[in-house]
């Protein structure tokens, strides 16, 4: 099936199912950046004079409730399309329906979170056939839940005429060009909180990649599974035996800052070399461990980045992961870099995005991409 681009009829019901699942914090969003990918599969829709059944999940919640509403997307929305945002307070049936035979041709009508029906990660295939009744044609510009099987992303594409739109293209080309053909040296920049999701993409690079860089809480698995010592530092022991197995081309920071008893502490890996007499938290990677990586990442041509050095969402911890935002950005080689967290750290102006780096709007279908994995709901993109 082919790009949203080839859609050349004009005035149909399209349900454009977009990953506009984003953290709101008070007035702002903190990564629109899933949002404005989005506009111009949009904008190129509302040219060609269609309806759009605006279908997205927000959070992950268990039953209804106001504050995972897609209508709180609403002024977002608004400003990013430029646009008056239509809302209906359901996903299916007669009323929705309704508002949809009342949308103007050119229109957006925002549908409420689908995943407040539980049939949508069920992946229920009734659950898709209402779905289906509100559209004459699917378009997918939903990348990042690409690796999920569920029923709007899943099943729906497989019941109608199905497109996808702009940058889920571009995900998929650029993707798979560092996936197949990467320019050499690869060199891969692995953090974040969980190793679990990110230990297929270690096995996949083990031999491909000349250099897999870590940091954050998955480091600490490697850490510790090399024998150093790391008091009350976010592990997840489960994954030690692996951490040892997968470890060939996993090069370990060498200094971090930290907190214990409340104040930021630097530590170097002799520090780590048994008990002390105060524990701590290891919460970033240190500035020599930045110099360090610079030297290697210098000699890369394609760099791979998912998950944050340290735990971002505190500024004093939040040096290492946005020292090599500005290492990778001033080094202008080609980049692939994903994950929520991630771009959050590219978003001040100073990290001004940069063209030689592609920034991917998947997280978990990034890594499953890059790990050589099908995901399911491109294969029935035809992708
Ligand atoms: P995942 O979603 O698999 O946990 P992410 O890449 O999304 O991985 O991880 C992001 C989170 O990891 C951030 O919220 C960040 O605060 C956290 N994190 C990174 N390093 C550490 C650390 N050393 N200790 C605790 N949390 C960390
Ligand atoms: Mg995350």
């Amino acid at each position: 099936m082919k790009i949203v681009s080839l859609l050349k009829k004009k005035s149909k019901r399209i349900f454009l199912r977009v990953d506009f699942n984003v953290k709101i914090k008070g007035n702002k969003i903190l990564d629109d950046f899933r949002i404005k990918s989005a506009k111009k599969t949009i904008d190129y829709l509302i040219k060609n004079n269609h309806k759009i059944i605006l279908a997205t999940h927000l959070g992950n919640p268990k039953e209804k409730s106001p504050a995972f509403s897609t209508k709180n997307l609403i002024p977002f929305l608004k400003k990013i399309f430029k646009k008056e945002i239509k809302f209906v307070d359901d996903c299916i049936g007669k009323k929705v329906e309704n508002e949809i035979e009342k949308l103007n041709f050119g229109e957006i009508l925002l549908l409420e979170n689908l995943r407040f029906k539980k049939e949508e990660k069920q992946n229920s295939k009734s659950f898709a056939k209402k779905l289906k009744r509100l559209a004459d044609y699917y378009v997918s510009e939903a990348f990042s839940v690409s690796h999920r099987k569920h029923a709007s992303v899943y099943t729906l594409p497989k019941l109608m005429k199905s497109y996808y739109g702009f940058q889920l293209k571009k995900e998929v080309e650029v993707l798979s060009k560092v996936l197949n053909s990467p320019k050499k040296p690869v060199i891969l920049i692995l953090g974040g909180a969980k190793i679990s999701t990110k230990i297929p993409l270690i096995k996949f690079w083990q031999k491909k990649a000349s250099a897999i860089l870590v940091g954050g809480a998955l480091a600490n698995v490697f850490l510790k599974a090399n024998g150093f010592y790391l008091s009350d530092s976010l592990v997840e022991d489960k994954f030690l035996g692996l951490a040892k197995k997968w470890q060939d081309k996993v090069i370990l920071p060498i200094d971090f800052y930290g907190l214990s008893e409340n104040k930021k502490i630097y530590l170097t890996l002799k520090d780590l070399s048994g008990p002390k007499n105060f524990s701590f938290k290891i919460l970033d990677i240190g500035k020599e461990t930045i110099n360090f990586y610079q030297k290697i990442l210098k000699v890369g041509e394609t760099i791979i980045w998912n998950g944050p050095m340290g735990l971002i969402e505190d500024k004093k911890f939040s040096f290492g992961s946005k020292s090599l935002a500005k290492i990778i950005k001033d080094l202008n080689k080609f980049s692939v870099i994903g994950g929520g967290e991630t771009l959050s750290i590219f978003s001040s102006k100073k990290l001004q995005r940069n063209s030689k780096i592609f920034y991917s709007t998947g997280g978990g279908a990034m890594l499953e991409f890059l790990a050589g994995k099908e995901l399911p709901a491109l294969k029935v993109l035809g992708l």
